[in-house]
């Protein structure tokens, strides 16, 4: 926010900067309702209906609020297979906020990496990046390449004072490239808000760093500006030579050390689509003729006009402090406020959502007994409200049939930006805290059916014992007959 708000007496509270004037009802059913909703979701809360769920913190992907000038410029969306002028204003919208000329459209994130994959990733080559993200890894493996995470000794610490735990580790990104060699080094990538190690933002000092030594050996840069807003923004607030320069420069500036840059706007401008901008020719040129072959005509890949229009104005809403904001301070009071209270969260707080830590949550459930995943059924069994399960579940078996436990156990509780109010944020975190001091009572899952690949989204499992039936026997003898 351009100034924090004070108040007189209480400690740091965030305020919603925007009014609510289009509603969607909620539903926060019974917990006998919701452990069967669970039951029937196999314990997977991919699986569950948004009938059964109160607060649906899934994900922050194509879940964010629209404003009124969004939809408002749904109105005078141009139909036009070509040369429509929805495209135009898109055009102008990124060459403003990311500082770039040459304007690729694609229907989501992971086209984009389809395309940059396929154009720039070929067999043998290793692709250094800060962290990886699910779609990229599987985009520039089908590709033959490898994906080298480059990460600081911090970014996996659960509890962190380090304001830029999405830093690349310079000295392992210069051990790498003599290690390979620059020709197997296409690019190197920079995810901006690391989304798997729970958003965190990397510094601009880091980024020069890293361009300093791209520049000397000639490589490109390829920036992930999905969370972008927010890691300008964190750059804002953490780094002290950017205290006073505005999100517009700061996001130019990450850009122009950026040979290409390409996003999602399911999650930076809160419609669905996404984008690949460039100022080199010879790169758009590269990478154009694919977009009519995977996406559509170069004036919608694959959008709807009315989405091409609502992404223009979101992404100029994005320069908006007030507006960009939102999301990482109701994300660090909730953050704190668990900490607060002795759970196990990773900060600090960063973009994207809350991410508890399973292990320490839930001590006496082992990661291969999936301890995220039982802490995601069971908060939804309490609460209503629905996280996602990054741990162990979320990894695939290895070669030989082998559970693998993930380097993190995490329990990730999004905020989709403006949705929710405080109110329903303290909601969400009394249960927490009940659920805390409950926690004994929670066991682990097994699988009944398990796929191969990302078993994560369709697998269905079963509680080991009867826990949940005592947990919500627990629930009841505390809530009565509440909800
Ligand atoms: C979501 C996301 C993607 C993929 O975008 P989709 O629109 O879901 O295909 C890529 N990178 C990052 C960092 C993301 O958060």
């Amino acid at each position: 926010m351009d100034q924090d708000i004070k108040f007189y007496s209480r400690p740091s509270v965030p305020v919603e900067l925007h009014k609510v004037r289009v509603v969607q009802k909620l539903h926060l059913k019974s917990v006998d309702e919701r452990l069967r909703a669970i039951r029937e979701g196999g314990f997977n809360t991919f699986l569950l209906n948004t009938k059964d769920i109160f607060l649906d913190m899934l994900t922050d992907s194509g879940t964010n609020a629209m404003s009124d000038n969004q939809i408002a410029s749904m109105l005078q969306a141009d139909d036009a297979y070509s040369g429509s002028q929805s495209f135009y204003r898109m055009e102008e919208a990124l060459r403003e906020v990311f500082g770039k000329h040459y304007v690729l459209p694609v229907h989501q994130g992971r086209a984009a990496e389809n395309v940059i994959s396929q154009v720039f990733v070929n067999e043998g080559d290793v692709i250094p990046m800060n962290y990886h993200f699910t779609t990229t890894k599987a985009h520039m493996e089908i590709n033959g390449g490898t994906v080298l995470e480059i990460y600081t000794d911090e970014a996996l610490k659960i509890k962190s004072t380090n304001p830029f735990k999405g830093n690349m580790d310079i000295q392992r990104l210069k051990d790498v490239i003599a290690e390979y060699g620059v020709e197997h080094v296409p690019f190197i990538r920079m995810e901006a808000s690391t989304n798997l190690i729970g958003g965190q933002p990397y510094s601009m000092q880091n980024m020069k760093d890293v361009k300093a030594i791209a520049d000397e050996h000639g490589i490109m840069i390829v920036l992930d500006a999905s969370l972008i807003g927010e890691n300008a923004y964190f750059i804002k607030k953490r780094e002290a030579a950017y205290k006073d320069v505005s999100i517009k420069e700061i996001l130019n500036e990450m850009c122009a050390m950026s040979d290409i840059v390409y996003f999602s706007s399911r999650k930076v401008s809160s419609t669905r689509g996404g984008g690949i901008v460039t100022d080199s020719e010879e790169l758009m040129l590269k990478m154009r003729d694919l977009i009519p072959l995977y996406e559509g005509f170069m004036t919608y890949g694959g959008m709807s006009v009315r989405e091409i229009e609502a992404m223009a104005v979101g992404l100029r809403e994005t320069l908006d402090e007030t507006v960009i904001g939102q999301s990482p301070a109701f994300i660090e009071y909730a953050v704190n406020e668990l900490d607060d209270m002795g759970i196990p969260v990773v900060m600090p707080a960063g973009a994207l959502g809350c991410h508890i830590d399973a292990k320490q949550f839930l001590p006496h459930v082992s990661q291969l007994d999936y301890s995220a995943g039982a802490l995601a059924a069971a908060l939804f069994i309490v609460s209503g409200c629905r996280g996602m399960e990054r741990g162990t579940i979320s990894m695939d078996r290895d070669a030989d049939g082998n559970d693998v436990a993930s380097d993190m156990e995490l329990l990730r509780l999004a905020f989709p930006r403006r949705v929710f109010t405080l109110s329903q944020t303290n909601f969400l975190l009394d249960r927490l805290k009940w659920l805390h001091e409950n926690r004994e009572i929670i066991g682990g899952l097994k699988f009944v059916e398990e796929p191969a690949v990302l078993r994560f989204f369709m697998g269905r499992l079963d509680a080991v014992s009867d826990w949940p039936e005592k947990l919500v026997a627990k629930f009841k003898a505390d809530f009565g007959d509440s909800l």
